[in-house]
Protein backbone atom coordinates (compact mmCIF):
# COMPACT_ATOMS: atom_id res chain seq x y z
CA UNK A 1 0.00 0.00 0.00
CA UNK A 2 1.26 3.51 -1.02
CA UNK A 3 1.30 5.39 2.04
CA UNK A 4 -0.36 8.60 0.79
CA UNK A 5 -3.52 6.47 0.20
CA UNK A 6 -4.01 5.25 3.86
CA UNK A 7 -7.30 6.02 5.38
CA UNK A 8 -8.33 3.44 7.37
CA UNK A 9 -9.06 3.11 10.84
CA UNK A 10 -6.21 2.17 11.87
CA UNK A 11 -3.50 4.43 10.16
CA UNK A 12 -4.45 8.24 8.85
CA UNK A 13 -3.31 10.49 6.85
CA UNK A 14 -2.56 14.44 7.81
CA UNK A 15 0.47 17.04 6.93
CA UNK A 16 2.45 14.13 5.11
CA UNK A 17 2.68 12.62 8.65
CA UNK A 18 0.93 8.63 9.56
CA UNK A 19 -1.11 8.89 12.52
CA UNK A 20 -1.50 5.48 14.26
CA UNK A 21 -5.05 4.81 15.93
CA UNK A 22 -3.87 2.36 18.96
CA UNK A 23 -7.12 2.41 21.22
CA UNK A 24 -10.52 4.15 22.13
CA UNK A 25 -8.87 3.37 26.10
CA UNK A 26 -8.49 6.52 28.04
CA UNK A 27 -6.70 7.15 31.22
CA UNK A 28 -8.78 10.60 31.62
CA UNK A 29 -12.16 11.80 30.77
CA UNK A 30 -11.75 15.20 28.67
CA UNK A 31 -14.65 17.26 28.91
CA UNK A 32 -13.41 18.56 25.52
CA UNK A 33 -12.72 15.20 24.11
CA UNK A 34 -14.86 14.79 20.84
CA UNK A 35 -15.42 11.38 21.98
CA UNK A 36 -16.90 12.27 24.63
CA UNK A 37 -19.20 14.54 22.95
CA UNK A 38 -20.25 11.72 20.40
CA UNK A 39 -17.74 12.69 17.47
CA UNK A 40 -15.51 9.80 15.94
CA UNK A 41 -14.99 11.91 13.29
CA UNK A 42 -11.35 13.65 13.57
CA UNK A 43 -10.96 15.48 10.11
CA UNK A 44 -12.48 13.61 8.18
CA UNK A 45 -11.12 10.34 9.79
CA UNK A 46 -13.30 8.11 11.60
CA UNK A 47 -11.64 6.56 14.83
CA UNK A 48 -13.87 4.42 16.72
CA UNK A 49 -12.27 1.32 17.07
CA UNK A 50 -14.44 -2.10 16.61
CA UNK A 51 -11.45 -4.12 17.60
CA UNK A 52 -7.52 -3.09 18.56
CA UNK A 53 -4.95 -3.91 16.15
CA UNK A 54 -2.13 -5.95 16.98
CA UNK A 55 1.53 -5.10 15.81
CA UNK A 56 1.31 -6.55 11.97
CA UNK A 57 -1.93 -4.96 11.43
CA UNK A 58 -0.42 -1.41 12.42
CA UNK A 59 2.49 -2.18 10.54
CA UNK A 60 0.61 -3.31 7.32
CA UNK A 61 -1.44 0.24 7.96
CA UNK A 62 1.54 2.43 7.71
CA UNK A 63 2.91 0.62 4.99
CA UNK A 64 5.89 2.36 3.28
CA UNK A 65 7.21 4.07 6.17
CA UNK A 66 10.07 5.80 4.52
CA UNK A 67 7.02 8.08 2.70
CA UNK A 68 6.22 9.45 5.89
CA UNK A 69 7.75 12.55 7.53
CA UNK A 70 6.76 10.89 10.68
CA UNK A 71 4.86 8.22 12.15
CA UNK A 72 2.69 9.23 15.14
CA UNK A 73 0.98 6.97 17.96
CA UNK A 74 -2.08 9.27 18.72
CA UNK A 75 -6.48 8.93 17.92
CA UNK A 76 -8.83 9.03 20.08
CA UNK A 77 -7.11 7.31 23.37
CA UNK A 78 -3.91 6.48 25.18
CA UNK A 79 -1.57 4.61 23.18
CA UNK A 80 0.12 3.70 26.31
CA UNK A 81 -2.05 1.61 27.77
CA UNK A 82 -1.01 -0.71 25.07
CA UNK A 83 1.85 -0.35 26.09
CA UNK A 84 3.61 -3.61 24.65
CA UNK A 85 2.07 -3.25 21.50
CA UNK A 86 3.16 0.44 20.93
CA UNK A 87 7.12 -0.55 22.50
CA UNK A 88 7.07 -3.52 19.51
CA UNK A 89 5.84 -1.41 16.73
CA UNK A 90 7.03 1.48 17.61
CA UNK A 91 10.73 -0.71 17.65
CA UNK A 92 10.15 -2.19 13.96
CA UNK A 93 9.30 1.43 12.59
CA UNK A 94 12.58 2.68 13.98
CA UNK A 95 14.52 0.12 13.17
CA UNK A 96 13.16 0.83 9.26
CA UNK A 97 14.89 4.74 10.05
CA UNK A 98 11.50 6.49 9.99
CA UNK A 99 10.53 9.04 12.86
CA UNK A 100 8.78 7.67 15.46
CA UNK A 101 6.48 10.07 17.87
CA UNK A 102 4.21 9.19 20.58
CA UNK A 103 1.24 11.80 21.69
CA UNK A 104 0.45 10.67 25.07
CA UNK A 105 -1.17 12.02 28.49
CA UNK A 106 2.12 11.31 30.57
CA UNK A 107 0.43 8.86 32.86
CA UNK A 108 2.02 5.65 31.93
CA UNK A 109 4.07 5.83 34.87
CA UNK A 110 1.44 6.37 36.93
CA UNK A 111 -0.70 3.40 35.70
CA UNK A 112 2.11 0.98 35.28
CA UNK A 113 3.39 1.87 38.85
CA UNK A 114 7.06 2.13 37.76
CA UNK A 115 9.02 4.35 35.36
CA UNK A 116 8.22 2.86 31.77
CA UNK A 117 10.17 5.79 30.02
CA UNK A 118 13.43 4.24 29.51
CA UNK A 119 11.70 1.62 27.67
CA UNK A 120 9.68 4.44 25.25
CA UNK A 121 12.73 6.35 24.64
CA UNK A 122 14.70 3.49 23.42
CA UNK A 123 12.33 3.24 20.23
CA UNK A 124 10.71 6.34 20.26
CA UNK A 125 12.45 9.53 18.64
CA UNK A 126 9.75 12.27 19.94
CA UNK A 127 6.95 12.83 22.55
CA UNK A 128 4.05 14.98 22.90
CA UNK A 129 2.61 15.36 26.13
CA UNK A 130 -0.40 16.68 27.32
CA UNK A 131 0.22 19.30 30.43
CA UNK A 132 -3.58 21.07 29.47
CA UNK A 133 -3.41 23.33 32.85
CA UNK A 134 -1.02 24.80 35.20
CA UNK A 135 -2.83 23.50 38.04
CA UNK A 136 -4.27 20.01 39.31
CA UNK A 137 -7.50 21.94 39.91
CA UNK A 138 -7.61 23.34 36.58
CA UNK A 139 -6.55 20.11 35.17
CA UNK A 140 -9.35 18.13 37.99
CA UNK A 141 -11.66 20.12 36.01
CA UNK A 142 -10.75 19.84 31.87
CA UNK A 143 -9.33 16.32 32.17
CA UNK A 144 -11.89 14.97 34.98
CA UNK A 145 -8.25 12.09 36.15
CA UNK A 146 -9.16 9.21 38.31
CA UNK A 147 -7.10 10.38 41.55
CA UNK A 148 -5.31 13.64 42.54
CA UNK A 149 -2.12 11.94 41.51
CA UNK A 150 -2.20 12.14 37.99
CA UNK A 151 -0.94 15.98 37.42
CA UNK A 152 2.29 15.26 39.04
CA UNK A 153 2.23 12.67 37.93
CA UNK A 154 2.20 14.31 34.20
CA UNK A 155 4.71 17.07 35.78
CA UNK A 156 6.78 14.28 37.24
CA UNK A 157 6.71 12.53 33.67
CA UNK A 158 7.81 15.73 31.84
CA UNK A 159 10.94 16.03 33.99
CA UNK A 160 12.30 12.90 33.54
CA UNK A 161 11.15 12.46 29.63
CA UNK A 162 13.51 15.52 29.48
CA UNK A 163 16.62 13.54 29.87
CA UNK A 164 15.38 10.71 27.74
CA UNK A 165 14.21 11.57 24.39
CA UNK A 166 15.74 13.66 21.55
CA UNK A 167 12.69 15.82 21.67
CA UNK A 168 10.21 16.94 24.06
CA UNK A 169 7.08 18.91 24.30
CA UNK A 170 4.61 19.81 26.72
CA UNK A 171 0.98 20.83 25.20
CA UNK A 172 -2.10 22.99 26.05
CA UNK A 173 -5.43 23.68 24.39
CA UNK A 174 -5.94 27.38 23.64
CA UNK A 175 -9.63 29.09 24.65
CA UNK A 176 -9.98 26.16 27.63
CA UNK A 177 -11.73 27.97 30.47
CA UNK A 178 -8.88 28.72 33.30
CA UNK A 179 -6.25 27.72 31.63
CA UNK A 180 -3.54 29.66 31.38
CA UNK A 181 -1.42 29.42 28.02
CA UNK A 182 1.63 31.70 29.53
CA UNK A 183 2.25 29.29 32.43
CA UNK A 184 1.83 26.13 31.14
CA UNK A 185 4.04 27.44 28.32
CA UNK A 186 6.63 28.71 31.91
CA UNK A 187 5.90 25.01 33.85
CA UNK A 188 6.77 22.99 30.22
CA UNK A 189 10.49 25.79 30.17
CA UNK A 190 11.37 25.11 33.94
CA UNK A 191 10.72 21.66 32.42
CA UNK A 192 13.31 22.02 29.95
CA UNK A 193 10.60 20.73 27.49
CA UNK A 194 9.58 22.71 24.18
CA UNK A 195 6.07 24.39 24.75
CA UNK A 196 3.35 24.26 21.64
CA UNK A 197 -0.20 25.64 21.87
CA UNK A 198 -2.60 23.26 20.20
CA UNK A 199 -6.04 24.34 18.69
CA UNK A 200 -9.48 22.56 20.15
CA UNK A 201 -10.11 19.34 18.02
CA UNK A 202 -7.02 19.54 16.58
CA UNK A 203 -5.52 16.62 16.26
CA UNK A 204 -1.68 15.94 15.77
S1 LIG B 1 -6.62 11.86 26.69
FE1 LIG B 1 -7.16 12.45 24.59
S2 LIG B 1 -8.42 10.78 23.80
FE2 LIG B 1 -8.32 10.54 26.05
S3 LIG B 1 -10.13 11.57 26.85
FE3 LIG B 1 -8.47 13.08 26.83
S4 LIG B 1 -8.60 14.13 24.83
FE4 LIG B 1 -9.82 12.24 24.70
Amino acid sequence: MNGSEINSTYAYSLHGNCYLNVTNRCTLRCRFCPKFNGQWLVQSYGLKLYREPDVDALIDAVGDASTWKEVVFCGLGEPTLRLGTVLETARRLHESGVRVRLNTDGLSNHVYGHDVIPRLANVIDAVSVSLNAQTAAVYAVHCRPRDAGAYPAVLDFLYRASDCFAEVTATAIDGLVGVDMDTCAEIADKMGVSFRRRELDKVG
